[in-house]
């Protein structure tokens, strides 16, 4: 099998140039050329984000016209990402979005191109098969526990609240969960926002400190006891293996995967 052609948009992001050391140490993975809205026409060594020759575009058609690559990844920010998004699929790249922040409608139409152009598309809100793993874990839980409270942590930069990664536990627990309207059924809220978002009834409390990467907590209560589940990304490499997972994947399906968890076995 010959290598896999990618583009990298956002490369001097956290997560991108991340994405970058991934591609360049990934036998069979070549980077073909990164989308950087500010740098047009120079190279990636030029940015100091590695010492790859690559071409950079800033126009997204041009740059999968001219470079022809297999997989697009795409690192930057929900409204240049679903753009990014419906464009490499109009053109017959397949997507690999970590870029969070997307709403149910920008999920459904993103479905529905992948299905008119029967092209692979994997979204994961997280790369962390750690962060997976608890997913999953507190869908087991949520059958058993229907009160839970989700907390999840991050760091001062991230743009989007709650987080994709929270939403998506939350939408996995109300797959199994009665749905129920947690608290005191009278509870008031003295200072706005004071008991988190409400996704079905379950709470989802959104923490932004410098210093954090990205952590969530699933706590689950009943009487006389807890179960609290909790993954922690202390460093963006933690993501990497799942992009991997999700370019390698891509590459065989036809279909639209949201959520790493549709990809492990
Ligand atoms: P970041 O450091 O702010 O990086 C975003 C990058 O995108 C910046 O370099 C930004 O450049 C660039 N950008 C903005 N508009 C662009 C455009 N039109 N074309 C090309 N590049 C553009 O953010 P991050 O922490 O790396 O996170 C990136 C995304 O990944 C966020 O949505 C975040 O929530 C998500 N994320 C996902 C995971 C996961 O596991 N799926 C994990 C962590 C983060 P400028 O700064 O010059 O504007």
């Amino acid at each position: 099998m010959g290598n896999t052609k990618i583009v990298i948009a956002g490369p001097r992001g956290r997560m991108g140039s991340e994405a970058v050391k991934l591609v360049e140490r990934t036998e069979n993975f070549e980077l073909a050329a990164v989308i950087d809205h500010k740098h047009n026409g120079k190279l990636l060594s030029e940015l100091g984000v590695s010492t790859l020759a690559v071409p950079v575009y800033s126009d997204i058609i041009e740059c999968l016209n001219v470079v022809k690559p297999d997989v697009l990844i795409d690192l930057t920010t929900p409204e240049v990402g679903m753009y990014h998004t419906k464009t490499a699929l109009s053109l017959g790249v397949r997507p690999v979005v970590g870029t969070t922040g997307f709403t149910k409608e920008n999920l459904a139409e993103l479905e529905t191109l992948c299905r008119e152009r029967e092209l692979g598309c994997v979204i994961a809100p997280n790369f962390a098969l750690g962060a997976v793993l608890m997913m999953k874990f507190a869908q087991v839980a949520g059958k058993y526990f229907p009160d839970v409270e989700i907390i999840e942590l991050h760091h001062d930069k991230k743009l989007d609240a709650p987080s994709g990664t929270s939403l998506k536990t939350a939408e996995m627990i109300a797959e199994v969960r009665e749905e129920k309207k947690q608290g005191h059924p009278n509870e008031k809220e003295t200072l706005p926002g004071a008991r988190g978002a409400d996704f079905a009834g379950m709470h989802i409390h959104s923490v932004r400190l410098p210093g954090l990467i990205a952590h969530e907590q699933v706590m689950f209560g009943a009487e006389g006891q807890s179960l609290s589940i909790r993954h922690d990304s202390y460093d963006r490499v933690s993501f990497m293996s799942g992009v991997k997972l999700a370019v390698d994947t891509v590459m065989k399906l036809n279909t639209f995967v949201y959520g790493l968890e549709n990809i492990i076995d």
